[in-house]
């Protein structure tokens, strides 16, 4: 096929174990999803889970350089579970979810909290404040097919050895058959898509020179260091 600009590199992720790689297509994002973060941000615990979106193309790969993006001066940190969908499909049954990953990564949902803030306040969308070039920092890809599907598990980020994140996958409102469902039911979900879980308790400010590690037991680690 012609092009009349140049077309854009197809995202991917490597894959643990495989020399072939993991291509994204869609980034959906949970909204909240453990009880101590809600409280923490001061919402409704009880609430469905909501979701937004990411392009794919501010995936940054672990061990990159995460350049201080423009026209804010609070860019926090939120560790989360990645789902990887390996097959498609909409209204899915959260009993039927766990046939429809490919596997997990560890990812940080990188969030322009100044400019998130003014939006919720002007009711306005979010893109601004999570849709951002390089807002999508995320590790290598497991296969369920090594690892099972964890559902427990320390869930940890760390900013210049400080631990600052520290939860484990249990404490998560929905599971992640029963977001799958939820989001199914929105959108048709198709292979390659990513599905952020949410973040645990700690979020707060990165700046320049700071040094990110995290990780999730059994699914692996991420490193980021902002420039
Ligand atoms: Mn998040």
């Amino acid at each position: 096929m012609e092009f009349v600009i140049p077309a854009p590199p197809q995202v991917s992720l490597e894959v643990t174990g495989e020399t072939g790689r993991f291509p994204v297509c869609r980034i959906y994002c949970v909204g909240r999803n453990y009880v101590e973060h809600v409280r923490e941000m001061g919402n409704d615990e009880r609430e469905p889970p909501f979701f937004f979106q990411k392009p794919a193309d501010a995936i940054l790969p672990s061990g990159s350089d995460f350049p201080y993006p423009p026209r804010t001066s609070d860019v926090h940190h939120e560790i989360e579970l990645v789902v990887a969908i390996g097959k498609g499909g909409h209204d899915i049954k959260a009993a039927n979810a766990l046939g429809h990953i490919y596997g997990y990564a560890v990812g940080i949902d990188f969030t322009r909290r100044d400019l998130q803030s003014k939006a919720k306040e002007m009711r306005r969308p979010w893109e601004a404040g999570k849709a951002f070039d390089h807002a999508a920092p995320c590790s290598a890809v497991r296969p369920a097919a090594a690892i099972g599907h964890p559902d427990r598990g320390r869930i940890w980020l760390s900013v210049n050895g400080e631990v600052r994140q520290n939860g484990d996958l249990s404490q998560q409102i929905w599971s992640v058959p029963e977001t799958i469902e939820q989001l199914s039911e929105l959108f048709a979900l198709v292979p390659g898509d990513l599905l952020f879980t949410g973040t645990p308790a700690g979020v707060g400010p990165v700046v320049s020179g700071d040094r990110l590690s995290g990780g999730i037991d059994r699914i692996g680690e991420i490193e980021i260091s902002v420039l």
